[in-house]
């Protein structure tokens, strides 16, 4: 296991990641949310992962479990709606499984404790046409890769993301059965859920930050440029 400092590095690395590309991703997020919903994701999203990404210097100090816990906490109290309290909630919970440290193990620990409290939340099963679309391919993917096929971590990860793309696509065809869009009923079929998209992304810029601790390369095809349901 990397010691304790190289851990807390590897978490700050991965949350710069993260705010850089929620930033860079708004418009985008935004657009989505547009069309089912009202139109905040973006900023939502923009705003929550930035503010704790401007901790920084706060989180120098701590344990990475801390950090993490910390930027739950820092979701839950700056982004409202649906997705503050399901992002933040739940990695505040999972980061207890990082109490230990952080090691391919609790990785998955971590994930599936985290799939457990958006789901428990939320109360959405698979085929909602929420987050979890993109989540529960993703953890099932990471946790069979890593304790059945015996994969190691980046590429492990690498088929999570994989899977969560996958199940960005599977949230096209779709009717909303839970949250805003589900006002909508078969008004939102064809359209591509935010939360699901900014889970993506979110999971591409891990996979990201791990390959450059775990000294690895996965190939991906450019993957990032031609990111599911974007016409340009
Ligand atoms: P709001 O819907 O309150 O405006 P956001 O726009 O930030 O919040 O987030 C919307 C996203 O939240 C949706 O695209 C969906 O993925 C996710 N979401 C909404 N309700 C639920 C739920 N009950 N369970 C899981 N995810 C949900
Ligand atoms: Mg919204």
């Amino acid at each position: 296991m990397a010691d304790s400092e190289t851990q807390r590095e590897a978490v700050l690395d991965a949350l710069d990641n993260v705010a850089e590309r929620l930033a860079e991703e708004k418009e985008y997020l935004t657009d989505l949310d547009s069309a089912i919903g009202d139109a905040d994701h973006g900023a939502n999203m923009e705003r929550g992962f930035g503010k704790a990404a401007d901790k920084r210097e706060e989180f120098a100090e701590m344990e990475p479990n801390e950090v993490v816990k910390n930027v739950g906490t820092t979701l839950i109290s700056n982004v409202g709606g649906a997705s503050g309290p399901l992002y933040g909630g739940s990695i505040m919970f999972a980061s207890q499984e990082f109490e230990e440290g952080i090691t391919v193990e609790t990785s998955v620990a971590f994930a599936e404790a985290y799939l457990d409290k958006v789901k428990d939340r939320g109360g959405a099963q698979v085929g909602a046409k929420t987050m979890v679309d993109a989540l529960v391919p993703a953890v099932h993917t990471y946790k069979k890769s890593i304790e059945q096929d015996d994969l190691p971590p980046l590429e492990a990860l690498a088929k999570a993301v994989d899977a969560a793309e996958r199940g960005v696509a599977f949230t096209v065809p779709i009717k909303a059965m839970k949250g805003r869009a589900s006002f909508l009923d078969w008004r939102s079929v064809g359209h591509q859920d935010p939360g699901a998209t900014s889970t993506l992304f979110i999971l591409e810029e891990l996979l990201a930050t791990a390959e450059e601790y775990l000294d690895g390369e996965v190939d991906r095809d450019a993957r990032a440029e031609d990111a599911v349901g974007r016409d340009e």
